[in-house]
């Protein structure tokens, strides 16, 4: 695809804008085709849609250059994490958050009880435990920051023990993003996203990426994806790239944003706690600041009010969206607790805050009116 680059030596700013570009040549399109084709004509590398298109790899290339790994997506976050958990023999003993992403903590239970693998939940920002949980563990399945208590996982330590163990070190970057830490450069022989989430950036898509540097696994997982069938559809592939584009201009925003109001309802009488790994005060911040870029733009905030207060504050935002899902340009929070599945070591009064990329003062305000809507003084 895009030749004449350089990668490395460009900043994401760029890459996101050169990377995924279709050959130069008089009258070729600057953007990949939407191929809308369940079949190709006999001899190319193709085939048949299940296997590849265009558009497929003009956004495989572009998070290839962003994550420094070879890139393959799948049709939402969680088939990708489907396709890792794949690469596991019947009763394989992985060790993963008790506390991480409802979605994947919810499937590993089930695959537990099921005793598909054995998996060993641990408390992952907590490194001793990892450390102890290891031998003997197929793979290690991180998530830093992890979704939604915001901790930080110290992630150079517990990959560098995975690997000596002889784990596959896999890292759920989808709260940091490229623009924050690179799991791959970290050590890990794996890092997955929702594109979904920041990489897209519009609430409009479901699309997950699987990448990696090592060419079994990348094997391993294509097969996956060809016989288990987890596509995405080349439209969808399309709208992720054009999203993409703006991503280093919307993750800079979003962040300084979520620092700037995070700041803030620290100050505020009627927040008891703020978790925001950029906060001096997080006990996070210097683990953060030792490997990661930035500190991303996802705040957990607990509230000193009743459950009723809380949902009342969440459902009262007019700029705020009160929605699951996080990373677009829209800012959206939730009370996590209203969702039966998520684990019960999240406080019922915490408020996930995916903070988009509005006027700061704006947002402020309506956070202010939300408080006083549910009378939390
Ligand atoms: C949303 C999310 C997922 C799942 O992605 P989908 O695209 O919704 O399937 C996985 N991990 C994390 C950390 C997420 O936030």
């Amino acid at each position: 695809m895009s030749k004449g680059h350089d990668w490395k030596k460009l900043a994401t700013e760029s890459q996101v804008v050169a990377a995924g570009r279709p050959e130069k040549k008089p009258d070729g399109a600057l953007n990949p085709a939407i191929a809308l084709n369940s079949t190709f004509h006999e001899g190319g590398p193709i085939g048949y849609g299940r296997y590849g298109n265009e558009a497929w790899s003009a956004l495989e290339e572009a998070i290839s250059v962003l994550e420094g790994g070879k890139t393959l997506i799948f049709s939402s976050g969680m088939a990708a994490i489907s396709s890792v958990f794949s690469l596991l023999p019947q009763g394989a003993i992985i060790v993963a958050a008790e506390n991480g992403y409802q979605g994947t903590t919810t499937m590993l239970k089930k695959m537990h009880e099921a005793k598909k693998l054995e998996v060993r939940f641990v408390n992952l920002p907590n490194t001793d435990e990892v450390l102890k949980a290891l031998p003997g563990a197929q793979m290690l399945y991180l998530e830093s920051p992890t979704n939604p208590a915001i901790e930080v996982v110290d992630l150079p330590v517990v990959i560098a023990a995975g690997k000596k163990t002889g784990s596959i070190v896999v890292v759920d970057s989808t709260l940091a993003t490229p623009m924050v830490q690179n799991p791959l450069a970290l050590g890990a022989d794996i890092a997955l996203h929702s594109v979904t989430k920041y990489l897209s950036g519009h609430s409009d898509i479901l699309l997950g990426c699987v990448v990696t540097n090592d060419e079994s696994i990348f094997e391993r997982v294509e097969q996956a994806r060809r016989y288990g069938g987890a596509i995405p559809g080349p439209f969808e592939a399309w709208i992720a790239l054009r999203g993409l584009r703006t991503f280093a201009l919307r993750m800079q925003r979003s962040q300084e944003n979520a620092m700037e109001l995070a700041k803030r309802l620290e100050k505020d009488p009627r927040v008891l706690r703020v978790r925001y790994p950029g906060l001096a005060s997080d006990p996070y911040h210097e683990r953060a600041k030792s490997f990661m870029k930035g500190f991303g733009a996802m705040i957990s905030f607990e509230v000193k009010a009743d459950i009723a207060q809380i949902d009342k504050m969440c459902n009262s935002s007019t700029l705020i969206t009160n929605a699951t899902s996080l990373g677009g340009v829209e800012s959206i929070w939730e009370r996590r607790r209203r969702w039966a599945t998520e684990s019960h070591t999240i406080p019922e009064n915490l408020i996930r805050f995916s903070v988009g990329i509005e006027n700061v003062d704006d947002l402020w305000s309506d956070i202010q009116s939300c408080f006083l809507a549910a009378k939390i003084n």
